[in-house]
Protein backbone atom coordinates (compact mmCIF):
# COMPACT_ATOMS: atom_id res chain seq x y z
CA UNK A 1 0.00 0.00 0.00
CA UNK A 2 1.18 3.64 -1.03
CA UNK A 3 0.76 6.33 1.94
CA UNK A 4 0.11 10.04 0.42
CA UNK A 5 3.78 10.80 -0.03
CA UNK A 6 4.07 8.45 -2.99
CA UNK A 7 6.03 10.63 -5.63
CA UNK A 8 4.41 9.67 -9.22
CA UNK A 9 4.77 11.41 -12.89
CA UNK A 10 1.85 10.65 -14.63
CA UNK A 11 2.04 11.95 -18.23
CA UNK A 12 -0.63 12.66 -20.61
CA UNK A 13 -0.94 11.17 -24.26
CA UNK A 14 -1.62 13.91 -26.70
CA UNK A 15 -4.25 13.71 -28.65
CA UNK A 16 -6.51 11.77 -26.69
CA UNK A 17 -10.44 11.43 -25.70
CA UNK A 18 -13.08 12.83 -28.62
CA UNK A 19 -12.33 12.73 -32.40
CA UNK A 20 -14.72 14.93 -34.82
CA UNK A 21 -16.59 12.12 -35.67
CA UNK A 22 -17.62 11.71 -31.76
CA UNK A 23 -18.12 15.57 -31.50
CA UNK A 24 -20.49 15.59 -34.61
CA UNK A 25 -22.36 12.73 -33.41
CA UNK A 26 -23.08 13.92 -30.07
CA UNK A 27 -23.46 17.02 -31.44
CA UNK A 28 -26.13 16.07 -33.98
CA UNK A 29 -28.43 14.30 -30.57
CA UNK A 30 -27.59 17.23 -28.35
CA UNK A 31 -29.18 19.98 -31.57
CA UNK A 32 -32.32 17.34 -32.49
CA UNK A 33 -32.95 17.46 -28.49
CA UNK A 34 -33.32 21.36 -28.99
CA UNK A 35 -35.11 21.45 -31.88
CA UNK A 36 -37.31 18.92 -31.62
CA UNK A 37 -37.92 18.56 -28.18
CA UNK A 38 -37.72 14.88 -26.43
CA UNK A 39 -37.56 12.26 -26.71
CA UNK A 40 -35.64 11.81 -29.26
CA UNK A 41 -34.24 7.63 -29.90
CA UNK A 42 -31.14 6.67 -31.15
CA UNK A 43 -30.78 3.46 -32.23
CA UNK A 44 -27.42 1.77 -30.97
CA UNK A 45 -25.54 3.26 -28.35
CA UNK A 46 -24.55 6.88 -29.97
CA UNK A 47 -20.72 6.45 -29.36
CA UNK A 48 -19.57 3.51 -27.18
CA UNK A 49 -18.81 5.34 -24.01
CA UNK A 50 -21.34 4.80 -21.06
CA UNK A 51 -21.17 8.50 -19.72
CA UNK A 52 -21.61 9.98 -22.76
CA UNK A 53 -25.43 7.65 -22.95
CA UNK A 54 -26.30 8.40 -20.05
CA UNK A 55 -25.99 12.04 -19.84
CA UNK A 56 -27.89 11.80 -23.42
CA UNK A 57 -30.14 9.89 -21.69
CA UNK A 58 -30.68 12.35 -19.11
CA UNK A 59 -31.09 15.34 -21.32
CA UNK A 60 -34.09 12.87 -23.08
CA UNK A 61 -32.70 10.99 -25.71
CA UNK A 62 -33.79 7.00 -25.87
CA UNK A 63 -31.47 4.21 -27.22
CA UNK A 64 -32.87 1.46 -28.44
CA UNK A 65 -31.28 -1.54 -30.09
CA UNK A 66 -33.73 -1.67 -33.16
CA UNK A 67 -36.09 0.74 -35.30
CA UNK A 68 -39.04 -1.57 -34.56
CA UNK A 69 -38.54 -0.78 -30.80
CA UNK A 70 -39.06 3.34 -32.13
CA UNK A 71 -42.76 4.60 -32.47
CA UNK A 72 -43.74 5.32 -36.33
CA UNK A 73 -42.89 8.78 -37.59
CA UNK A 74 -40.71 9.87 -34.87
CA UNK A 75 -36.76 11.17 -34.77
CA UNK A 76 -34.42 8.62 -34.60
CA UNK A 77 -30.80 9.42 -34.83
CA UNK A 78 -28.32 6.17 -36.42
CA UNK A 79 -24.64 6.10 -34.27
CA UNK A 80 -22.06 6.90 -35.60
CA UNK A 81 -20.71 3.63 -35.92
CA UNK A 82 -23.36 3.48 -39.23
CA UNK A 83 -26.08 1.14 -40.38
CA UNK A 84 -26.95 -1.18 -42.59
CA UNK A 85 -29.12 -0.86 -45.83
CA UNK A 86 -31.46 -3.45 -44.43
CA UNK A 87 -31.58 -1.10 -41.18
CA UNK A 88 -32.43 1.97 -43.36
CA UNK A 89 -35.31 0.00 -45.45
CA UNK A 90 -36.77 -0.56 -41.52
CA UNK A 91 -36.47 2.75 -40.85
CA UNK A 92 -38.25 4.00 -44.11
CA UNK A 93 -40.84 1.22 -43.49
CA UNK A 94 -41.76 3.02 -40.17
CA UNK A 95 -41.78 6.09 -41.91
CA UNK A 96 -39.17 7.10 -39.03
CA UNK A 97 -37.52 10.61 -39.39
CA UNK A 98 -34.23 9.53 -39.73
CA UNK A 99 -31.09 11.85 -38.69
CA UNK A 100 -27.79 9.93 -39.77
CA UNK A 101 -24.98 10.49 -36.96
CA UNK A 102 -22.26 8.51 -39.13
CA UNK A 103 -19.08 9.62 -39.14
CA UNK A 104 -17.93 10.27 -42.61
CA UNK A 105 -14.85 8.74 -42.28
CA UNK A 106 -16.86 5.49 -41.65
CA UNK A 107 -19.18 6.34 -44.77
CA UNK A 108 -16.51 6.84 -47.12
CA UNK A 109 -15.40 2.88 -46.19
CA UNK A 110 -19.02 2.31 -46.92
CA UNK A 111 -18.47 3.90 -50.60
CA UNK A 112 -14.93 2.02 -51.31
CA UNK A 113 -16.41 -1.06 -50.25
CA UNK A 114 -19.92 -0.38 -52.43
CA UNK A 115 -17.35 0.53 -55.05
CA UNK A 116 -15.23 -2.54 -54.81
CA UNK A 117 -18.15 -4.94 -55.47
CA UNK A 118 -19.31 -3.37 -58.88
CA UNK A 119 -16.59 -3.79 -60.39
CA UNK A 120 -16.85 -7.43 -58.95
CA UNK A 121 -14.46 -8.15 -56.26
CA UNK A 122 -15.04 -10.19 -53.55
CA UNK A 123 -14.75 -7.81 -50.55
CA UNK A 124 -12.74 -8.76 -47.79
CA UNK A 125 -13.67 -6.64 -44.51
CA UNK A 126 -11.09 -6.60 -42.29
CA UNK A 127 -12.75 -6.05 -38.67
CA UNK A 128 -14.07 -7.54 -35.78
CA UNK A 129 -17.25 -9.77 -36.44
CA UNK A 130 -20.09 -8.50 -34.45
CA UNK A 131 -18.90 -5.02 -34.01
CA UNK A 132 -22.03 -2.32 -35.08
CA UNK A 133 -19.26 -0.23 -37.66
CA UNK A 134 -18.79 -3.75 -39.01
CA UNK A 135 -22.38 -5.10 -39.07
CA UNK A 136 -23.11 -1.62 -40.84
CA UNK A 137 -20.09 -1.38 -43.17
CA UNK A 138 -20.99 -5.56 -44.42
CA UNK A 139 -24.62 -4.30 -44.69
CA UNK A 140 -24.13 -1.14 -47.00
CA UNK A 141 -22.51 -3.52 -49.82
CA UNK A 142 -24.21 -5.45 -52.08
CA UNK A 143 -21.99 -8.36 -53.03
CA UNK A 144 -20.21 -10.65 -51.06
CA UNK A 145 -18.37 -9.68 -48.01
CA UNK A 146 -15.85 -11.99 -45.65
CA UNK A 147 -15.21 -10.46 -41.96
CA UNK A 148 -11.46 -11.05 -41.62
CA UNK A 149 -11.02 -10.89 -37.84
CA UNK A 150 -7.71 -12.89 -37.38
CA UNK A 151 -4.30 -13.85 -39.11
CA UNK A 152 -5.82 -17.26 -39.23
CA UNK A 153 -8.90 -15.85 -41.42
CA UNK A 154 -6.90 -14.22 -43.58
CA UNK A 155 -4.75 -17.57 -44.32
CA UNK A 156 -8.06 -19.10 -44.60
CA UNK A 157 -10.52 -17.51 -46.31
CA UNK A 158 -11.36 -18.64 -49.96
CA UNK A 159 -12.59 -16.12 -52.62
CA UNK A 160 -14.43 -16.78 -55.86
CA UNK A 161 -11.31 -15.56 -58.01
CA UNK A 162 -8.11 -14.58 -56.39
CA UNK A 163 -7.40 -12.36 -59.12
CA UNK A 164 -10.48 -10.33 -58.06
CA UNK A 165 -10.46 -9.30 -54.39
CA UNK A 166 -10.67 -6.25 -52.88
CA UNK A 167 -10.00 -5.64 -48.92
CA UNK A 168 -11.27 -2.29 -46.72
CA UNK A 169 -10.89 -2.13 -43.30
CA UNK A 170 -12.84 -1.14 -40.15
CA UNK A 171 -11.56 2.54 -38.70
CA UNK A 172 -10.70 1.76 -34.88
CA UNK A 173 -8.52 -1.19 -35.64
CA UNK A 174 -4.99 -1.72 -34.63
CA UNK A 175 -2.63 -0.28 -36.99
CA UNK A 176 -0.02 -2.88 -35.69
CA UNK A 177 -2.57 -5.92 -36.42
CA UNK A 178 -3.74 -4.55 -39.60
CA UNK A 179 -0.32 -4.34 -41.16
CA UNK A 180 0.03 -7.73 -40.73
CA UNK A 181 -3.33 -9.56 -41.63
CA UNK A 182 -2.97 -7.58 -44.85
CA UNK A 183 0.64 -8.81 -45.30
CA UNK A 184 -0.55 -12.47 -45.55
CA UNK A 185 -3.63 -11.11 -48.02
CA UNK A 186 -1.16 -10.09 -49.96
CA UNK A 187 1.11 -12.95 -49.78
CA UNK A 188 -1.89 -15.04 -50.48
CA UNK A 189 -3.90 -12.56 -53.35
CA UNK A 190 -1.02 -10.57 -55.43
CA UNK A 191 -3.47 -9.05 -57.15
CA UNK A 192 -5.66 -7.40 -54.15
CA UNK A 193 -6.42 -3.69 -54.31
CA UNK A 194 -6.96 -1.99 -50.97
CA UNK A 195 -6.26 0.90 -49.13
CA UNK A 196 -3.35 -0.47 -46.94
CA UNK A 197 -3.96 1.17 -43.47
CA UNK A 198 -5.44 4.58 -44.77
CA UNK A 199 -9.09 3.40 -43.84
CA UNK A 200 -7.94 3.23 -40.03
CA UNK A 201 -8.94 6.81 -39.22
CA UNK A 202 -6.82 9.80 -38.45
CA UNK A 203 -7.50 9.64 -34.77
CA UNK A 204 -7.29 6.30 -34.27
CA UNK A 205 -3.75 6.39 -35.90
CA UNK A 206 -2.77 9.57 -34.00
CA UNK A 207 -4.21 7.96 -30.55
CA UNK A 208 -2.18 4.64 -30.78
CA UNK A 209 1.09 6.22 -32.05
CA UNK A 210 0.81 8.68 -29.25
CA UNK A 211 0.49 5.87 -26.92
CA UNK A 212 2.77 3.37 -28.62
CA UNK A 213 5.18 7.01 -27.25
CA UNK A 214 3.91 6.97 -23.78
CA UNK A 215 4.00 3.12 -23.42
CA UNK A 216 7.87 3.76 -23.97
CA UNK A 217 8.40 6.52 -20.93
CA UNK A 218 6.04 5.09 -18.11
CA UNK A 219 5.72 2.29 -15.85
CA UNK A 220 2.03 1.59 -15.78
CA UNK A 221 -0.76 3.11 -18.60
CA UNK A 222 -4.22 3.77 -18.12
CA UNK A 223 -6.66 3.48 -20.73
CA UNK A 224 -9.82 5.70 -19.76
CA UNK A 225 -12.85 3.92 -21.97
CA UNK A 226 -15.84 1.57 -22.02
CA UNK A 227 -14.86 -1.79 -22.52
CA UNK A 228 -17.30 -1.89 -25.31
CA UNK A 229 -14.87 0.76 -27.11
CA UNK A 230 -13.05 -0.74 -29.93
CA UNK A 231 -10.82 2.52 -30.14
CA UNK A 232 -10.05 2.25 -26.70
CA UNK A 233 -9.65 -1.36 -26.54
CA UNK A 234 -6.77 -0.97 -29.07
CA UNK A 235 -4.67 1.74 -27.40
CA UNK A 236 -4.65 -0.78 -23.97
CA UNK A 237 -4.09 -3.56 -26.29
CA UNK A 238 -0.57 -1.50 -28.11
CA UNK A 239 0.64 -0.72 -24.39
CA UNK A 240 0.12 -3.95 -23.31
CA UNK A 241 1.93 -5.38 -26.49
CA UNK A 242 4.93 -2.64 -25.61
CA UNK A 243 5.38 -4.75 -22.82
CA UNK A 244 3.82 -2.19 -20.26
CA UNK A 245 1.38 -3.15 -17.53
CA UNK A 246 -2.22 -1.44 -19.14
CA UNK A 247 -5.71 -0.84 -17.56
CA UNK A 248 -8.87 0.09 -19.61
CA UNK A 249 -10.76 1.49 -17.20
CA UNK A 250 -14.20 3.26 -17.52
CA UNK A 251 -14.48 5.18 -14.25
CA UNK A 252 -11.84 6.11 -11.62
CA UNK A 253 -13.75 3.30 -9.40
CA UNK A 254 -11.86 0.87 -11.38
CA UNK A 255 -9.04 1.76 -10.31
CA UNK A 256 -6.71 -0.51 -7.88
CA UNK A 257 -4.05 1.21 -5.91
CA UNK A 258 -2.15 -1.91 -5.85
CA UNK A 259 -1.60 -1.02 -9.54
CA UNK A 260 0.86 1.23 -8.48
CA UNK A 261 3.15 -0.31 -5.81
CA UNK A 262 6.56 0.63 -6.80
CA UNK A 263 5.33 2.63 -9.48
CA UNK A 264 6.88 6.31 -10.23
CA UNK A 265 5.70 6.91 -13.84
CA UNK A 266 1.98 6.62 -15.16
CA UNK A 267 0.39 7.00 -18.57
CA UNK A 268 -2.79 8.09 -19.57
CA UNK A 269 -4.85 8.29 -22.51
CA UNK A 270 -8.22 8.01 -23.58
CA UNK A 271 -10.03 6.28 -26.67
CA UNK A 272 -11.72 8.57 -29.06
CA UNK A 273 -15.35 8.43 -27.20
CA UNK A 274 -14.10 9.18 -23.76
CA UNK A 275 -14.97 12.87 -22.73
CA UNK A 276 -11.90 14.75 -21.31
CA UNK A 277 -13.38 15.02 -17.67
CA UNK A 278 -13.17 11.13 -17.09
CA UNK A 279 -9.91 11.64 -18.11
CA UNK A 280 -9.66 14.75 -15.52
CA UNK A 281 -11.63 12.71 -13.23
CA UNK A 282 -8.85 9.71 -13.04
CA UNK A 283 -6.55 12.86 -12.26
CA UNK A 284 -8.10 13.63 -9.45
CA UNK A 285 -8.60 10.03 -7.96
CA UNK A 286 -5.50 9.46 -8.78
CA UNK A 287 -3.90 12.30 -6.46
CA UNK A 288 -5.95 11.15 -3.71
CA UNK A 289 -3.21 8.54 -2.64
CA UNK A 290 -0.25 9.67 -4.85
CA UNK A 291 1.70 12.92 -4.72
CA UNK A 292 1.44 13.50 -9.05
CA UNK A 293 3.16 15.70 -11.02
CA UNK A 294 1.26 15.46 -14.09
CA UNK A 295 2.86 16.86 -17.93
CA UNK A 296 1.95 16.51 -21.56
CA UNK A 297 3.64 14.62 -24.64
CA UNK A 298 4.35 17.28 -27.19
CA UNK A 299 1.60 14.84 -29.46
CA UNK A 300 0.14 16.27 -32.73
CA UNK A 301 -2.75 18.62 -32.84
CA UNK A 302 -5.85 17.61 -34.66
CA UNK A 303 -7.84 20.37 -36.81
CA UNK A 304 -10.65 18.04 -37.88
CA UNK A 305 -13.98 19.26 -38.02
CA UNK A 306 -17.03 17.61 -39.52
CA UNK A 307 -20.11 19.84 -40.02
CA UNK A 308 -23.94 18.71 -39.04
CA UNK A 309 -26.48 17.98 -41.70
CA UNK A 310 -28.08 20.90 -42.67
CA UNK A 311 -31.56 20.45 -41.02
CA UNK A 312 -29.38 20.59 -37.77
CA UNK A 313 -27.01 23.46 -38.70
CA UNK A 314 -27.25 26.89 -36.25
CA UNK A 315 -27.61 29.96 -38.07
CA UNK A 316 -24.29 30.80 -37.79
CA UNK A 317 -22.61 27.59 -38.78
CA UNK A 318 -21.84 25.42 -41.84
CA UNK A 319 -24.12 24.87 -44.30
CA UNK A 320 -23.81 21.67 -45.63
CA UNK A 321 -23.76 18.07 -45.36
CA UNK A 322 -20.51 17.16 -46.51
CA UNK A 323 -17.74 17.10 -44.01
CA UNK A 324 -14.04 18.83 -44.37
CA UNK A 325 -10.45 17.76 -42.86
CA UNK A 326 -8.37 20.31 -42.35
CA UNK A 327 -5.53 18.19 -41.00
CA UNK A 328 -5.31 14.70 -41.01
CA UNK A 329 -2.92 12.23 -40.68
CA UNK A 330 -3.21 10.31 -43.64
FE1 LIG B 1 -14.94 8.75 -37.08
FE2 LIG B 1 -12.53 7.82 -36.46
FE3 LIG B 1 -13.96 9.00 -34.62
FE4 LIG B 1 -14.71 6.61 -35.52
S1 LIG B 1 -12.87 7.10 -34.36
S2 LIG B 1 -16.04 8.37 -35.16
S3 LIG B 1 -14.09 6.80 -37.70
S4 LIG B 1 -13.16 9.99 -36.51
Amino acid sequence: MQDKLTHCRVILARPRSFCAGVVRAIDIVERALELYGAPVYVRHEIVHNRQVVDRLKGMGAIFVDDVEDVPVGAVTIFSAHGVSKKVEAEAQGRQLDVIDATCPLVRRVHREGQNYAERGYDVLLVGHAGHAEVEGTRGQIDGPVQVIGTLSDAENVVVSDPERVAYITQTTLSMFDTEEMIAVLKRRFPNIVGPDTRDICYATQNRQRSVLELAAQVEAVLVVGSANSSNAGRLQQIAEEAGVASYLIDTPAMIKRRWFDGVSSIGITAGASTPESSVQDVIAHLAQFLHIEVETLDGKDEHVKFRLPDRLSRPQGPSSDAYIMTHAAK
